[in-house]
């Protein structure tokens, strides 16, 4: 059986002492077996990316951005393969796979304009013939820690920015969806990428552990649920390194009884259980205000879902897949059972869908659940899954409340047309990324993307523009060049005009 192996120093290694299985998780088979890294072969990857990184620090960021042209177009011309194991290892129907690889090319375009981003700042006489500038310079071996869900896209958040910005970088992808984050290793090698600068390693805990604790590794960045992504932060600071820790959600959507509902429920459908609801920016909550705006809510959600098809990537009439694997699947179906347990009420009910030729993929079909109430498990917990819940609100600062009292805060949005409670709500949301009557506000990659409370910890998003204050360090340098000989004498008061 094929092993999915690592990349160090441009090279694929693929022994290991150690490997785990790989699902296909549309047919519940094991497809391929993945390499886990022990210690030594992470700290192999480290030492390549310190010996690469002199050089590649000091390699014009012209032609470091040439790289990332050159990388575009090679995930362009190898967009099917791409998806294809993006449907293979995770189940991603192709024109869901598509998306997230279009949103991960855009952030290799951003990243082709590093001589510009890098530019600095520069001051002329701040002193009697004194200049300064401040520049914005690389901080060494990085690493990026990626989830299963998004197996292109969240590793082309960090790397490509990482690295035109001067820095190496080793990668540590997901271990559930693991030959993407290899192709896009070999791709940047086919671009034209020096050995060295690019290393990915699979593997687990112990491959996390020693990226977060290597003296070498100046940086963290990790994406990933928020238990891991709290543990991950703690650890790599303690250890003195720079981190932005991205975790879980729980996004919810105000409607508002002014919604245009026939557009809040499209919007929703799609929110709410594209990609299996596997998004951290999934709509997995709407908050209805009024029983009047819930019942009609309700009624279109409940019909919309009739059409509602789950089944595998191969076919692309699909518009979702499995979710990851069969233990997420039960644990889905827990939280279904919870809700009914504890007094919500299951409207359409996606346990166990019939899915003909594939009947031992791991399939949750779009559930909605009406009458669902804060302190629920359902509702306190990210499920991750293809299920709605519906909360009943008496007014709009009785939503708000709810979501500015949960413990997550990556992205919000709210249904409505009335101009001045969007612009109340945006201003006083407890979340980081706000949609007014725009479902899934990812922001594009030449702004920044990052939640609030313990959606994120650390205090920069990633890719944009806190991508790069988060992969550079500024430095400010001050020049005076006196023709020759003591100019002024001593002075012993603190410089100023
Ligand atoms: P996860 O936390 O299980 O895994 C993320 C990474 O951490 C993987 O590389 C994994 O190998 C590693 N890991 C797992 N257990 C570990 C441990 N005990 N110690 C050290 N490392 C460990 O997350 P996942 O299931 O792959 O992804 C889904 C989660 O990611 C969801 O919670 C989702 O909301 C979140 N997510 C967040 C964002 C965001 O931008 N905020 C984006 C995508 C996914």
């Amino acid at each position: 059986m094929n092993t999915v192996g690592h990349f160090i120093n441009g090279q694929v290694i693929e022994t290991a002492e150690r490997t785990q299985d790989v699902f296909n998780p549309a047919t519940g088979e094991i497809s391929k077996q993945v390499a886990i890294a022990a210690k030594n072969t992470v700290e192999e990857a480290i030492a390549a990316a310190q010996v690469a990184y002199p050089e590649w620090r000091n390699t014009p960021p012209a032609k470091r951005a040439k790289v990332m042209f050159k990388f575009k177009h090679l995930l362009e011309e190898n967009a099917d393969k791409i998806c294809a194991l993006i449907g293979e290892e995770h189940g991603k129907i192709p024109h869901d796979a598509m998306g997230e690889l279009t949103r991960g090319i855009e952030n290799v375009e951003f990243a082709c304009s590093a001589p510009q981003m890098l530019k600095g700042e520069h001051s002329r006489n701040v002193g009697p013939n004194i200049d300064s500038w401040s520049e914005m310079q690389p901080l060494g071996v990085v690493a990026g820690i990626t989830p299963f869900n998004f197996p292109a896209m969240v590793p082309l958040w960090m790397f490509p920015l990482a690295i035109v910005c001067g820095n190496t970088f080793v990668l540590k992808p997901s271990e559930r969806d693991p030959s993407c984050a290899l192709l896009l290793a070999q791709l940047m090698q086919e671009a034209g990428l020096p050995d060295g600068v690019l290393n990915v390693v699979n593997g687990d805990k112990v491959a996390v552990d020693t990226l977060l604790t290597a003296p070498d590794v100046k940086a963290v960045s990790f994406v990933g649920s928020t238990p891991i992504a709290e543990y991950v932060y703690a650890t790599a600071t303690a250890h003195g390194k720079r981190c932005q820790a991205l975790g879980g959600a729980k996004n919810h959507a105000i409607i508002m009884p002014d919604a245009d509902m026939d557009n809040a429920v499209a919007a929703l459908t799609g929110a709410a259980f594209g990609s299996s609801g596997e998004r951290c920016m999934a709509l997995s909550v709407a908050v209805c205000v009024g029983d009047e705006a819930a019942d009609t809510f309700i009624e279109k959600m409940s019909g919309a879902m009739q059409s509602l098809k789950v089944g595998a990537y191969t076919d692309s009439s699909n518009d979702f897949g499995p979710v990851i694997t069969e233990a997420h699947k039960q644990k889905v179906n827990g939280y279904i059972s919870s809700a009914e347990q504890q007094g919500a009420t299951i409207v359409v009910d996606g346990r166990n869908p019939d899915v003909a030729g594939f009947e031992n993929g791991f399939y949750v079909g779009g559930t909605l659940i009406d009458k669902v109430q804060p302190g629920m498990t359902c509702y306190e917990e990210e499920i991750f899954g293809p299920v709605l819940l519906v909360v009943r609100a008496e007014s709009m600062e009785q939503a708000m409340q709810m979501i500015n009292e949960h413990e997550y805060g990556n992205g919000t949005c709210i249904f409505t047309r009335d101009g001045e409670a969007a612009r109340y709500f945006s201003d006083n949301i407890l979340v980081g990324m706000v949609g007014i009557n725009v479902p899934l506000p990812v922001p594009v990659a030449y702004h920044s993307f990052g939640g609030w409370k313990r959606s994120l910890f650390g205090s920069l998003g990633t890719y944009g523009p806190d991508g790069v204050r988060f992969y550079t360090n500024r430095k400010t340098i001050t020049q005076r060049w006196p023709s020759s000989g003591v100019r002024e004498g001593a002075q012993f008061s603190f410089p100023s005009h």
